[in-house]
């Protein structure tokens, strides 16, 4: 079989599935899938990476501090101090593979993370229609499109109906192409293959079947596959803020390097020695590990939110969850179960009520507490038929269990018209279909045409605004047509809603006998109103918990939902949703009031109302961009081909994973594995616990490098020797980030994370009081450091043995304030001694190690260290204890008299 020709839209779709051996109806079957699986792989276009790794690599040095870095072995190469400069230029290694191999993992696990959410493709094989993972799709496939999906592979469309498809990705043209089956001429560009469908572009409108032509690499898109490269963006406020901070270091570290050569020049110093000031004040102010650890907190952060249903696709999402004060959810499915059961029918002017659970089909319908017999109530025969009829889903048993498939809404119609006694198997014969207009949200009905004997009949069914625009009679209780009594049925459905019931009304017509197609317009007039139903669809359970869970937490929590503003505020009202009331229930406002306000007033209304019924996609889009104007962080939901523009403007874009489609997968920063509203509370959750220990970390590191800066400075001011060599700074910086700091990320989340109001987003890292904090132990770190060095000294120990004692003060004082830093503001006490056992394998390791430094004989000859005594570590072990207490004593003192709960 040959299909090098690309020549497909010049031939008939037959000619075409002729060529691919293929069958339009059937498919292919599973044999011929494998064998064509085998031939031409799966259907992956390769992504041609943004950056090479050796590029990828090299950008690890492109970094302010590690030019530093750079220099100070520059320089010590020119002082031919060579080990020096072998440890320093080690330690810029390693720093860059740590970094690279971070990074590496960081994309990695984003990837598989939005790789594992796989685009899935609907496809006709051995005549039965099935779902699967588009990776396996192969030539000859059937595929089935509708609104939301991303077209798979290159398809010659056929059986095409409505079909519009938006191409920018591939042709830039934005306005969406409206596709047809006809042959086209042979030069015709891209754009203008009406008959083809091109991989990676967008249904947004109608549906329609393709054959697959061409897979993979072999798609036009895989052809100019640098479109698509993935650019992935690790870049997020925080690590740009430490990036502006890097730069500003750089600055003052040269200005006071150049200070200290001419300091020693004047003073008529060597300048041999000078240098070796400068670089050891260049080597110490700089904190080495800050950036690898940011990374690798945001990248466990990642981990953590996929535990709990919430797939990262920007880690930038992780960090901005955490300032989130604004979640607004979708209603069904989200905050709802997405389980519907017909509860209440009205058919001609009588109500009905329905037993059962769930779409279980064992139940009864009664009148007046009395099972019906349908051929007394023709209106509800009707109601019932058209419910069933102008459906796409079914409900199958499996292992006593009912579920739908498809539609829920529509699952709970089948199932009610199954208690009385209606089947498909019985009527979809009787009443062969004819077509359809499908479900849109924005149009909010669907349609069907089917033929009935001798008649052909138009079903509408849909919300109770849309319906009755179009009915001007109805069926009584005897099936005979009648004037429509509007007001009556108006408040029949108010009822209904009120009672939190999702309300869908039902109209029927006979049309002209030989219609064969149904139209928008076919709908519009001269239907015959048969009745409602309403059915519930229950509140999740958790759901109440996670939103009173996000209103403690200082999180809005609002209600956006296409369904009934009635039926939206009571089950606001069942969620324990706030927001401002009317007459002591919550006010909902819909689309159509929203469409009335200005952007100004729009702004007040959306911080105050909570929720918003019959609401269009852009309008969502006008509610989120309202809410950021007044200084909102808005994480939104979103499912559908048109939430797009919505979810990419909210801070946080946040897509159903199970019932989203593929436009708003990728419009989105975060996808939920189970569609579930308590999953976006378990990540912002997380997100805070992340900014929480990333805080812990960057206070917890940066006294270090204010100590030994100032170690080096208080030197110079002293003319003494150097209490730290270069080599052994780079040795406190590296070891202690490993084995210290990072020990931060296992700290589990404090309790009352969730009591506490969201971070305002443009807050600084460093808050007035930690930076008195940083200030007071980087100062103590220094005294500590120099006067145990000077002592030493006074005792007649030799430069190495002072030295390592003021190193070693800086290893012990780290450990012991590391404690210190496992909250910022409660004592270790109050979180409990043990509460992460991960501290102490960190600090004990340390020991180890630094035993390892003070003892081992090629150390001391690499870091200029020497053996100590006893005596000398009981001192520094001594300032060790004195630190802690102090900085205890900084956050009882701290806590008592400031009110705010979290700095
Ligand atoms: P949401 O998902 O927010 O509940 P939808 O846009 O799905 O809102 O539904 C809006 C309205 O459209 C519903 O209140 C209902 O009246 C009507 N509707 C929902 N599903 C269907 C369907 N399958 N066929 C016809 N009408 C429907
Ligand atoms: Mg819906």
């Amino acid at each position: 079989m040959e299909h090098e020709q690309q020549h497909w839209h010049t031939h008939s779709y037959k000619q075409v599935a002729e060529a691919l051996q293929t069958n339009t109806d059937q498919g292919l079957s599973p044999d011929e899938v494998q064998a064509r699986l085998q031939q031409y792989g799966e259907n992956r276009i390769t992504t041609k990476k943004s950056q090479s790794s050796i590029v990828r690599f090299l950008l690890q040095f492109h970094q302010p501090l590690i030019y530093i870095l750079l220099g100070a072995t520059a320089l010590t190469l020119l002082l031919e101090e060579y080990t020096d400069a072998a440890v320093i230029f080690a330690v810029v290694l390693i720093n860059s593979i740590i970094g690279y191999v971070q990074e590496t993992k960081a994309l990695k696990a984003i990837d598989a993370l939005s790789k594992s959410m796989n685009t899935r493709a609907t496809v006709i094989r051995d005549g039965r229609q099935s779902e699967i993972n588009s990776l396996g799709l192969v030539p000859g496939d059937v595929v089935l499109l509708q609104p939301g999906d991303k077209i798979p592979a290159d398809l010659r469309l056929f059986a095409v109906k409505n079909l519009q498809v938006d191409e920018s990705a591939l042709t830039g043209e934005s306005v969406a192409t409206e596709k047809s089956p006809e042959t086209t001429a042979g030069d015709t560009l891209l754009g203008d293959r009406l008959n083809m469908g091109f991989a990676t572009t967008v249904v947004t409108y109608g549906t329609g079947k393709g054959l697959v032509v061409a897979t993979g690499d072999r798609t036009e898109v895989g052809k100019i596959n640098q479109s698509i490269a993935s650019a992935e963006e690790l870049d997020t406020p925080l690590t740009l803020k430490i990036k502006k901070f890097s730069h500003t270091l750089l600055w003052v570290i040269l200005s006071l390097s150049l200070l200290i050569l001419a300091l020693a020049y004047l003073r008529g110093e060597s300048l041999a020695d000078a240098f070796m000031v400068a670089v050891a004040l260049m080597v110490g102010a700089i904190p080495e590990g800050l950036p690898a650890a940011v990374t690798i907190m945001l990248a466990i952060g990642v981990a953590q939110m996929a535990k709990r249903r919430a797939i990262i696709r920007k880690l930038v999402a992780v960090e901005t969850l955490g300032s989130a004060n604004v979640i607004c959810s979708d209603k069904t499915g989200t905050l709802t179960e997405n389980q519907m059961t017909v509860q209440k029918i009205l058919a001609g002017g009588e109500s009905f009520e329905l037993t059962g659970i769930g779409y279980n089909p064992e139940g009864k319908v009664l009148f007046k507490g009395q099972a019906v017999d349908l051929s007394e109530k023709p209106a509800l025969q009707q109601l019932l038929t058209a419910g069933l009829l102008c459906s796409n889903s079914r409900i199958v048993e499996d292992g006593g269990r009912w579920t739908a498939e498809g539609d829920p809404t529509e699952a709970a119609l089948i199932s009610a018209a199954e208690k009385a006694g209606i089947t498909r198997q019985q009527i979809d014969p009787q009443y062969p279909r004819l077509d359809e207009v499908p479900f849109q949200s924005e149009n909010q009905y669907m349609g069907s045409l089917h033929r009935h004997e001798e008649q052909t009949l138009v079903f509408l069914k849909g919300s109770v605004e849309a319906v009755l625009r179009c009915t001007d009679r109805a069926l009584d209780k005897t099936g005979e047509i009648v004037p429509l009594d509007f007001s009556a049925v108006q408040q029949a459905a108010d009822e209904l809603a009120a009672a939190g019931l999702r309300v869908l009304a039902f109209a029927f017509k006979t049309s002209d006998p030989d219609q064969r197609q149904l139209d928008q317009k076919d709908l519009s007039e001269g239907m015959v109103f048969t009745g409602l139903q309403g059915m519930i669809d229950p509140p999740r359970k958790e759901a109440v918990d996670a939103v009173s869970l996000c209103q403690q937490a200082g999180i809005q929590v609002k209600m956006i939902t296409g369904d009934h503003a009635l039926t939206a505020a009571n089950i606001a009202e069942q969620l324990g949703i706030r927001g401002q009331t009317e007459n002591g229930r919550l006010l909902a406002l819909t689309g159509l009031e929203l469409q009335g306000f200005s952007d100004e007033q729009l702004q007040e209304v959306a911080g105050a109302v909570a929720v918003f019924a019959r609401v269009s996609p852009d309008q969502k889009l006008r509610l989120v961009k309202a809410l950021q104007a007044s200084g909102k962080v808005v994480a939104m939901t979103g499912d559908g081909v048109n939430d797009g523009p919505a979810l990419k403007q909210a801070n946080i874009g946040i897509a159903m994973g199970i019932t989203g489609t593929e436009v708003a997968k990728d419009a989105s920063d975060m996808l939920l594995t189970d569609d579930n509203f308590a999953s976006i509370e378990a990540a912002v959750e997380e997100g805070r616990g992340v900014l929480d220990n990333l805080t812990k970390f960057i206070v917890w590191t940066l006294p270090t490098n204010l100590g030994e800066a100032l170690v080096i400075l208080a030197s110079i001011a002293f003319t003494t020797q150097l209490p730290l060599a270069p080599v052994q700074i780079l040795w406190i910086n590296m070891t202690t980030a490993v084995l210290l700091g990072l020990m931060l990320t296992f700290e589990p989340k404090e309790k009352g994370i969730m009591d506490r109001p969201p971070v305002p987003s443009d807050k600084p890292i460093l808050t007035f009081p930690l930076i008195m904090r940083t200030l007071l132990v980087g100062t103590l770190l220094m005294l500590a450091s120099f006067l145990l060095f000077r002592y030493e000294l006074s005792l007649g120990a030799s430069l190495a043995e002072a030295q390592t004692v003021a190193s070693t003060v800086f290893i012990v004082l780290e450990g012991f304030y590391l404690f210190n830093c496992r909250s910022l503001r409660r004592s270790v006490r109050e979180i409990g001694w043990f509460s992460n056992k991960w501290v102490y394998v960190g600090a004990f390791t340390m020991l180890l190690l630094q035993l390892v430094f003070i003892h081992a004989p090629l150390m001391n000859t690499l870091f200029h260290s020497a053996p100590i005594g006893l005596d000398s570590w009981i001192r520094v072990l001594g300032a060790g204890v004195g630190l802690f207490v102090l900085v205890s004593l900084e956050k009882t003192i701290r806590r008592k008299y400031t009110e705010s709960e979290d700095f």
